[in-house]
């Protein structure tokens, strides 16, 4: 529980060239509450019963890939991928950009395995003759699309760069096979779930729709050694208990009930240190862990379970990145870093705790809450009330609809407005006539904040979409 209305901001800002973890008034504060939690426990004497409560030394996270610098460098002058600056690209977009890349002069190879339920070509790209096989899958959700346009990056690195020691490494040590868009269907409407209404990525028991049962294909035709599943995450999660945005959420999954480690999970639990270490210069504070809960439907459980060592990666989101333009470089590094450990062998050894003390995924922020207002709805009488809106794109703040109405004192939100004093008043038109007459639990987010009850002293409007020129009153 929050005591305090509150909104956030402090993720890290794209402009920020220096790749330092910047001290926040918040780290400030948390790092002045540890260092008061650690004098007060040295204080007290220990008893047997502390055993639990004491925290034990964090792991320590190893030092970042000594090729950061230069290729953070060579990615910004070279390596992105121009035409994919808005994020809902329909797959044949992509394509079309994609397959230029992928010519065999460049060591790509491209087939069609499959049709989607709409008959869109699923096709399987490989590259590179090294015996360690790794299979990346992007886009099983129709609107995760991040790693997608990393993964043309990646190919542009892969293929136009053939004498960078790290693509040489992954050439002659990896053979890597990606399943770009395994959903496009979903992603023609930018959509979670494919076109029959099925999220393919529980589908991996049943394998019921086409796309499922080509990745399944793919996978026992390849039987790889380590496994990329590729998404996003709903921007509003907080590191923990923080009030810190996640950028990137990780997960070496389960592959029984029982959240066991084997060889095979330990592996891809290394991995994910070895990203980890890649992504603290320029994340730290904003990286997490998703849900270990074992999940049978689920295809990273399952590719875990039939012997691939498999790391889901999660683009979060970064406060003023509403592209995921930023969040799709850090994706392209930490597949890179996750790859180059791989080739190296360098993730061997990794203590599994850099990867499981990250915190986990915690409460889920919702998008701009409108505080202190009064809500003048159509034939109703006056209502003193907060309300919540809820964005399809949160980042971009645009589709809003109203998510809650009331007092929403206790419950945080990524972005507040103070609306002391203001009504909030359905808009009109120039007839009069008003669209959506009620602000209410469920209703279009569309209406005037307003000096008084009638609409007339406009002082912000928001329809749907927030206006980038006019984001706040
Ligand atoms: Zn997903």
């Amino acid at each position: 529980m929050q005591p305090h209305p509150r909104s956030v901001d402090f993720m890290p800002t794209p402009a920020d060239p220096a790749r330092q973890p910047r001290m926040t008034t918040a780290t400030m504060h948390a790092t002045l509450l540890l260092a008061a939690f650690l004098a007060l426990s040295l204080s007290m004497p220990a008893t047997a019963n502390d055993a639990h409560a004491t925290t034990s030394t964090p792991t320590p996270v190893p030092a970042a890939p000594a090729w950061l610098a230069e290729v953070e460098a060579l990615y910004d002058a070279d390596l992105r991928v121009a035409g994919l600056e808005d994020r809902t690209f329909a797959p044949e977009h992509w394509w079309q950009i994609a397959t230029p890349l992928l010519s065999s002069r460049n060591g790509f190879a491209m087939r069609e395995i499959g049709r989607s339920a709409e008959e869109r070509p699923l096709r399987h790209v490989s590259w590179g003759r090294g015996k360690t096989r790794v299979l990346l899958w992007s886009q099983m959700h129709g609107d995760e699309s991040t790693a997608t346009m990393a993964l043309a990056d990646l190919f542009r690195f892969l293929g136009e760069h053939p004498r960078h020691p790290i693509v040489q490494r992954l050439r002659e040590r990896t053979t890597l096979h990606f399943f770009p868009i395994v959903n496009p269907d979903g992603a023609a409407r930018f959509q979670r779930r494919n076109a029959q209404g099925v999220d393919v990525n529980r589908d991996a028991r049943d394998l019921a729709t086409p796309e499922g049962q080509a990745l399944k294909a793919l996978h026992d035709a390849l039987a790889p050694d380590f496994g990329f599943n590729l998404h996003d995450q709903r921007p509003g999660y907080r590191a923990g208990d923080s009030e810190r945005g996640v950028a990137v959420a990780l997960l070496a999954p389960a592959y029984n009930e029982a959240n066991d480690v084997n060889e095979v999970r330990g592996r891809a639990m290394e991995v994910a240190g070895m990203i980890r270490a890649a992504l603290e210069p320029s994340l730290s504070g904003h990286l997490a862990r998703w849900d270990e809960t074992f999940n049978p439907r689920g295809f990273g459980d399952m590719t875990t379970h039939w012997g691939s060592s498999t790391v889901l990666l999660e683009a979060g989101g970064i406060e003023g990145d509403p592209q995921k333009q930023l969040l799709r470089k850090h994706t392209f590094i930490a597949m890179l870093a996750g790859l180059d450990s791989i080739a190296s062998g360098s993730h061997a050894g990794v203590p599994h705790g850099v990867y499981r003390e990250l915190p986990e995924n915690g409460a889920v922020w919702p998008d701009l809450a409108i505080r202190g207002g009064t809500v003048v709805s159509d034939r109703l009488p006056p209502v003193r009330a907060d309300v919540m809106v809820g964005f399809r794109h949160p980042l971009a703040e645009q589709g809003g609809t109203i998510s809650d109405v009331g007092d929403l004192a206790d419950s945080p939100s990524r972005h507040s407005i103070d609306a002391s004093g203001l009504y909030l008043v359905p808009i009109a038109d120039a007839e009069g006539r008003i669209a959506h007459k009620r602000i209410v639990t469920g209703a279009p987010a569309h209406f005037h904040l307003s000096r008084d009850p009638e609409g007339r002293d406009i002082v912000w409007t928001l329809k749907r979409d927030v206006d980038p020129a006019h984001p706040r009153p």
